[in-house]
């Protein structure tokens, strides 16, 4: 059994004066795959070499299994990690390179021979045991590095971004093959990188981090569909979300946001909570999928309708950017391949008022 448990980590390095890791408290299920996200500094690496046993912890406790491993060199916490720069010794082949850990564990031959090739058979790398680093491509290399943690059958795997020196292909590549792998191996896995579409994808669960502190914890849609403040929703999807700002009015016992140049009334379900905001300031957050051009909705309502001037318009074969100015604030629109407005030209829009997102202005916190 292989779950983890971080409780009130933090870490200061000797020479930094804040905090890289800020009272991290994090429980992983055995078996789990747990990415850590969050832009960079933001104490991602540092809280896994902290689980590696690489950095020492400067306050809190650490568990592995059912031992507490503070104190515990990292050769003897039963982890493997997969570096970006993938680490390989230059001057060996790639069978040297995948056995050597088990060399220096003194295996028998007969079982380091039997790992290797198992490893290399689900790498598919069999062909390129004989060579030298050097002689490798990118993604050839990331599989190497994959190797040598797969050969050791560790109880956890550590990934420290992995993917991020790949081209955009191999990257997208070598994710599913780690997805693949994730099922062939049943270990716990904790997944470090800056990618949201990696996170989104790859974890049962993500951690998003900031300035060494958690922000959210959980399963990726609620990541997506409820996230914990502003901050997680900025981080999570592409292009990002729009964040208008604006005050609550009421008008007729009815309740919109209004942003200066327009309003959009919210669905009925929220009038408990904002009657308590009303003219005061706050944040709508609104995801570019869930703005629709009118001339696409057989049936919008007109309070929730907006007019702006339509900037840009980006085809991008699938789907098409809209770049939309009320006036006030810009925002951007998802909408589908067929979409064309006219450039530099009012259009209307619709609001998806049940998808959007409020956040207090002081707090950052979400709302509703
Ligand atoms: P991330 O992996 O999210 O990019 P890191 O964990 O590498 O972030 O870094 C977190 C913070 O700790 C950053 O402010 C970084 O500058 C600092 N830091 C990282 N490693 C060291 C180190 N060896 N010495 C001093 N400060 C460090």
């Amino acid at each position: 059994m292989a779950q983890i448990s971080l409780r009130n980590v933090s870490k200061v390095y000797k020479s930094g004066a804040v905090k890289a890791v800020d009272n991290v408290s994090l429980g992983i299920e055995n078996k789990e795959f747990i990415v850590l996200v969050g832009p960079s500094g933001c104490g991602k690496s540092t809280t896994l070499r902290m689980i590696a046993g690489l950095e020492e912890v400067s306050d809190g406790k650490i568990w592995i299994g059912d031992r507490l491993v503070n104190n515990v060199p990292a050769k003897d916490r039963d982890i493997a990690m997969v570096f970006q720069n993938y680490a390989l010794y230059p001057h060996m082949t790639v069978y040297e390179n995948m056995s050597f850990g088990l060399r220096m564990r003194r295996y028998p031959k007969p079982e380091i021979e039997r790992r290797v090739h198992e490893a290399a058979e689900i790498l598919g790398i069999n062909p390129i045991l004989r060579r030298r680093p050097a002689q490798l491509s990118g993604g050839e290399m990331q599989r190497v590095a994959l190797g040598r943690a797969i050969v050791r059958k560790p109880l956890v795997f550590l990934f420290d971004e992995p993917l991020s020196n790949l081209d955009a292909k191999m990257r997208l590549q070598m994710r599913t093959e780690i997805h693949k792998l994730r099922l062939r191996l049943r270990a716990t896995f904790v997944y470090v990188t800056h990618d949201q579409v990696e996170a989104m994808t790859l974890g049962d669960r993500i951690v998003v981090m900031r300035d060494g502190k958690i922000q959210q914890c959980a399963d990726p849609i609620t990541i997506y569909e409820k996230p914990a403040n502003k901050f997680v929703a900025g981080f999570m999807g592409s292009p990002p979300i729009n964040l208008i700002p604006g005050r609550i009015i009421k008008k007729e016992k009815k309740y919109y946001f209004d942003e200066g140049r327009f309003q959009v009334k919210l669905v009925e379900d929220m009038y408990k909570i904002f009657s308590a905001w009303e003219g005061k300031e706050l944040i709508l957050g609104i995801r570019p999928e869930d703005i629709y051009d009118r001339l696409f909705i057989a049936e919008a309502a007109a309070d929730n309708t907006v007019r702006a001037v339509c900037e840009v318009v980006e085809p991008l074969g699938s789907e098409v950017y809209l770049y939309l100015n009320s006036g006030k604030n810009t925002f951007i629109a998802r909408v589908g391949a067929h979409n064309r407005p006219d450039v530099n030209r009012d259009m209307e829009v619709v609001f998806n008022m049940g998808k959007v997102h409020f956040f207090d202005p002081v707090t950052e916190k979400t709302i509703i």
